[in-house]
């Protein structure tokens, strides 16, 4: 098979990052010290887990670089040295035997550029960063990018329930897609894999939608209003991170609204290059709120397109002219 190894190294270093965040987490729950505002839990889990991806990839993969969303250089500043010390205990207890200095090194790996030409690996350690505060979706998002096209995409949903009809059941689902081989999915403690597809879903107004938990990141208004151009009565589902694509991919749900409230936002790379291939490889669609394909060989960002759409395939034009409807009135 193509790309066995990048798949089987990529699937093992996205299942540990996951098991950091879990443990992170779970220590957060058990000591209840954390005030409201405390961000440092999840920076911990977010640098532990880009440390421990990006030393897989580097011991695989060395000529390969990483474009992911953190750095290190916050870590060696003395007021990063409890924090630092937090990150090296957590990354030894899954990678052991390495320095501080190797930890910090591998983190700063993540600083490429992007762009149109060679390979190289897209990481966010945590998409979702106020869904994992809250106890809700989170994801570890992994995908390999050749000449500015997506081939491998791995997504880590540790608290997505692996069967959305029983939501209080066994959770923690990981999504696997490689260019023209399909999308699968699978549970973290279990090696089988069980392909997913898309709805078959052509009327909208029989469709559920997905959006952003948090308004700041898609209005919740306009996707309100997008759907009730096209029909839709059921409640949307609101949840974190590109989840999101991942619920669409295997049927949960038909249509995933990302409708940004400023325009000159810049959608991250990292944010949409594994979920778009999940879902792509599922069946689905995946574009801009214009019908613009998503163009991942301009660097770091996506910056020639606004939002995202993205469906099961079957209702797509028609979304598409409800948006546009929609934004027209705006
Ligand atoms: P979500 O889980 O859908 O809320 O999306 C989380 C991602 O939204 C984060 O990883 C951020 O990179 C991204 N984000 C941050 N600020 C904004 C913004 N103003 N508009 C759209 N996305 C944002
Ligand atoms: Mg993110």
């Amino acid at each position: 098979m193509a790309y066995e190894k990048e798949r089987r190294v990529a699937v093992e270093a996205v299942l540990k990052a996951c098991r950091l965040c879990q443990v992170v987490r779970e220590a957060l729950v058990s000591e209840e010290t954390m005030a409201k505002e405390d961000r440092s839990p999840v920076t911990v889990a977010d640098f532990g887990s880009q440390a421990v991806i990006s030393l897989d990839l580097l011991r695989a993969f060395p000529d390969d670089p990483v474009a992911a969303e953190e750095d290190a250089a916050d870590l060696r500043t003395p007021a990063g040295s409890a924090l630092r010390a937090k990150v090296t205990q957590h990354v030894s207890t899954i990678v052991p035997g390495l320095s501080d200095e190797e930890i910090l090194a591998s983190i700063d790996r993540g600083t490429w550029a992007g762009g149109p030409t060679r390979r190289y690996w897209v990481l966010d350690p945590i998409d979702g960063t106020k869904g994992f505060l809250r106890g809700d979706q989170y994801a570890v998002a992994l995908a390999l990018i050749e000449e500015g096209q997506i081939v491998l995409g791995i997504l880590g949903c540790p608290n997505l329930p692996i069967d959305a009809s029983r939501p209080t059941g066994p959770k923690g689902s990981l999504f696997i897609a490689l260019k023209g081989g399909g999308a699968t999915v699978r549970r973290f403690d279990d090696p089988s894999e069980t392909r997913i597809g898309v709805t078959e879903i052509a009327d909208p107004a029989q469709a559920v939608y997905c959006e952003s938990f948090e308004d700041s990141h898609s209005s919740h208004n306009r996707t309100a209003r997008i759907a009730a151009i096209l029909g839709v009565t059921a409640p949307p589902l609101r949840i974190d991170s590109q989840c999101k694509y991942g619920v669409v991919a295997r049927g949960d749900v038909s249509i995933y609204l990302r409708l940004p409230p400023r325009a000159t936002y810049e959608d991250k790379i990292w944010d949409h290059a594994a979920g778009s291939i999940v879902l792509k490889e599922a069946g689905g669609e995946v574009t801009d709120v214009y019908g613009r394909p998503l163009d991942f060989s301009l660097g770091r960002t996506l910056r020639k397109t606004v939002g995202i759409l993205a469906t099961n395939g079957k209702l797509h034009t028609r979304v598409l002219a409800a948006v546009r409807q929609a934004l027209e009135s705006d």
